[in-house]
């Protein structure tokens, strides 16, 4: 389909989340060995070529926190992992790091591929707002306030038999991120936890990894209240191509099946709300089942879908990174 791959070039292509870094450094990641970043790998989801191939223009890179770290040397492996995010950049002329939203729209212009950095899990600042605002001066624009656990911000949606939300630290947390201009993550917390965030935010918030809880029941895909709320706040959700938040049976994973959580999301948010965040190199196939896409590089079989489904060429940009983009531009500037 011409058109889709004419629409697929000239985007800005965004995707929220992807555990890649802990893939590529140290001794990697659920079972894989450290793979090569600059070379087109037969295993993993991201390298490279293949953002290149996916036409990818800014990949937001998480640094997650693995729970053997935590609590009390989290700070240290957040470090760690920027590090190593920070040495891919400046490694590469192809690679150039983005603080703020023009830097994606430089990318772009440059046929760069920008990296956004984000950590996934507030364990990382122990319990200090200094160490928060380092971490905005090492270029960190965006934060989850917890992975599943219950941390000193909030509960995470591992955390059943709680019902609280987020703590007087973890209020103080969000107000500093606001003032800083990052964008506060709500993909792993708790639904007590998102309601309490969501009457303190005064600036839009994200969910960079989730679907819709009505189409998968997943207890990190949001509910049609939630993604209502974020959306009246002007936030954006990242759809997540983990099988298990596709569909309750992997059987009926696809890349359709992805775009019916995206129809959902705008049904019920509008258009301005829903955007990628796939979590690529953060989740494992289920061996032998179908899956939404096999790495990054299928990702213009995304826009020939939406096409098909009538969504009109600016409401496909919007998806594929111009939500991003706008609330970048509005929160971290
Ligand atoms: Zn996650």
């Amino acid at each position: 389909m011409e058109d889709a791959e004419r629409l697929h070039k000239e985007a800005i292509i965004i995707d929220g989340h992807c555990d890649t870094i802990l893939t590529v450094t140290g001794r990697g990641f659920m079972g894989q060995r450290p793979r090569d970043f600059f070379a087109r790998g037969d295993t993993g989801m991201i390298d490279l070529p293949r953002l290149k191939e996916g036409g990818v223009t800014c990949q937001v890179m998480a640094a997650y926190i693995e729970d053997h770290y935590k609590p009390a040397r989290s700070a240290r492996r957040a470090l760690e992992l920027l590090d190593a995010l920070h040495a891919l950049v400046e490694s590469s002329e192809e690679l150039m790091l983005a603080t703020r939203a023009a830097d994606i729209e430089a990318a772009k212009a440059a046929d760069k591929v920008a990296f956004l950095l984000s950590i996934e899990g507030g364990e990382a600042v122990e319990g200090s707002l200094a160490l928060l605002r380092g971490f905005y001066k090492l270029g960190v624009r965006a934060m989850g306030l917890t992975w599943n656990q219950r941390n000193d911000i909030a509960d995470g949606v591992g955390e059943r038999s709680g019902g609280s939300g987020l703590t007087d630290f973890g209020v103080s947390v969000v107000k500093e991120m606001e003032r800083l201009g990052m964008l506060v993550d709500v993909s792993h917390l708790s639904d007590a936890s998102f309601w309490s965030l969501d009457k303190v935010a005064e600036r839009p918030y994200i969910a960079s990894h989730s679907n819709a809880r009505a189409l998968a029941s997943h207890r990190r895909n949001l509910t049609d209240q939630q993604i209502e709320a974020l959306a009246k706040k002007g936030g954006v959700i990242g759809v997540v191509f983990a099988p298990g938040f596709v569909d309750d049976n992997p059987d009926n994973v696809s890349l359709a099946r992805l775009c019916d959580h995206i129809d959902h999301i705008k049904s019920i948010g509008g258009i301005d709300c829903v955007a990628l965040g796939s979590d690529f190199d953060g989740y494992t196939p289920v061996p032998g089942k179908p899956v939404v896409m096999k790495d990054v590089s299928e990702l213009p079989a995304l826009t020939a879908e939406l096409l098909s489904r009538g969504y009109t060429e600016e409401e496909v940009k919007k998806v594929l990174g111009g939500n991003w983009l706008r609330v970048y531009r509005e929160v971290i500037g």
